[in-house]
């Protein structure tokens, strides 16, 4: 095996919720799998970042941090998210090269491998996992994440390829990169199509979670759908304005239609369910891009009171 990339430093970013059931399982098979031959001469660091459990993964990952010196934590005060969680372990990260893994074995660990050789060309700059199937996940939450992406790819000039994790091994200066964007507002999977570099793909079955639940509710995805869009598309406020503009035409072609039956028929009092059915349907959509600008005067009201997108309340790093 090419052994270039060997002897530079490889960071793992481990973001973790309420995981007390997979962290350990996860940490011993992690150990055990970077024992192999092209991670020999690789110095390694493990960065898990407790993003606010209320069980005892923090206990956890102490111990294991006791046991293992490359094992380093951060621990928030609260849950921050997971977007916040990658972002504080990059920024922690000192690795030449830093990935970033689900705790849930999700995420598959064997991977690495394949991604580590790949990344040994000076042309490569991140390798990425994708997943080719999203077996074992709920139909209905498979159903509405392919409608997004589809969505996302057409209304934004980003391109992120279906099935696309956030599982993926990246050089330095990608992680740099992505540390350079400050917004509050973080959709990384959009940030890391938006800061280009060349990525290659590995293609992957989904492996359902081993233990415990995912920790997206479906009220977590709508507003993460609408977070990525509203960070990387400004089309539903192109949308919102034609939208006047077509109901502005519809209304001086209403009139011109009234005055001339006016003209020709006199004035029957008819017509007002109509009317009203017509009035309803206007302060609909007024509401809804009333509604549309809403959502992108709050994005930005966010990102004006430059808070942090985290806290740290223990580490030791
Ligand atoms: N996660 C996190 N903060 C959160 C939610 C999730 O750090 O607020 C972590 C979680 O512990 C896991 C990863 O992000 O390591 C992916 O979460 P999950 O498995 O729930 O997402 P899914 O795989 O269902 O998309
Ligand atoms: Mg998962």
């Amino acid at each position: 095996m090419p052994a270039r990339n060997s002897g530079k430093k490889l960071s793992i970013v481990v973001p973790c919720y309420n995981e007390q059931e997979s962290i350990l399982v996860f940490y011993t098979k992690l150990d055990r799998f970077l024992k192999k031959k092209v991670f020999n001469r690789t110095a390694m660091e493990f960065i898990f970042i407790n993003d606010g459990s209320e069980d005892n993964s923090l206990d956890i990952i102490r111990e294991i941090a006791g046991t293992d010196r490359r094992v380093k934590y951060i621990s928030f005060s609260r849950n921050f998210g997971k977007e916040s969680a990658i972002y504080a372990g990059l920024e922690k990260s000192s690795g030449y090269y830093t990935a970033i893994m689900d705790v849930d074995l999700q995420d598959p660990i064997e991977l690495l491998e394949e991604m580590f050789v790949l990344l040994d060309d000076d042309k490569t700059d991140c390798v990425a996992a994708r997943r080719i199937s999203r077996r074992g996940e709920p139909f209905f939450r498979s159903v509405l994440a392919s409608l997004f992406y589809t969505i996302i790819n057409k209304i934004s000039r980003l391109k992120i390829a279906a099935g696309a994790r956030d599982f993926r091994i990246m050089k330095r200066p990608m992680v740099d990169a992505i540390l350079s964007l400050p917004e509050y507002n973080r959709f990384s999977k959009g940030l890391f199509s938006w800061i280009g570099f060349s990525v290659k793909w590995i293609s992957y079955e989904n492996v359902g979670r081993q233990k415990g639940n995912s920790k997206w509710s479906f009220r977590d995805l709508i507003f993460y759908s609408i977070d990525g869009i509203a960070a990387f598309s400004e089309v539903p406020l192109a949308f919102a304005a034609f939208m006047g503009i077509g109901m502005s035409f519809l209304a001086v072609g209403g009139i011109i239609f009234i005055v001339i039956r006016k003209i020709l028929f006199g004035d029957p009092v008819s017509g007002w369910p109509s009317l009203a059915v017509i009035i309803c349907f206007s302060g609909g959509l007024q509401l809804l891009c009333l509604g549309i600008i809403g959502q992108y005067l709050a994005k930005t009201y966010l990102e004006t009171k430059k808070r942090p997108k985290y806290l740290i309340k223990e580490q030791n790093c």
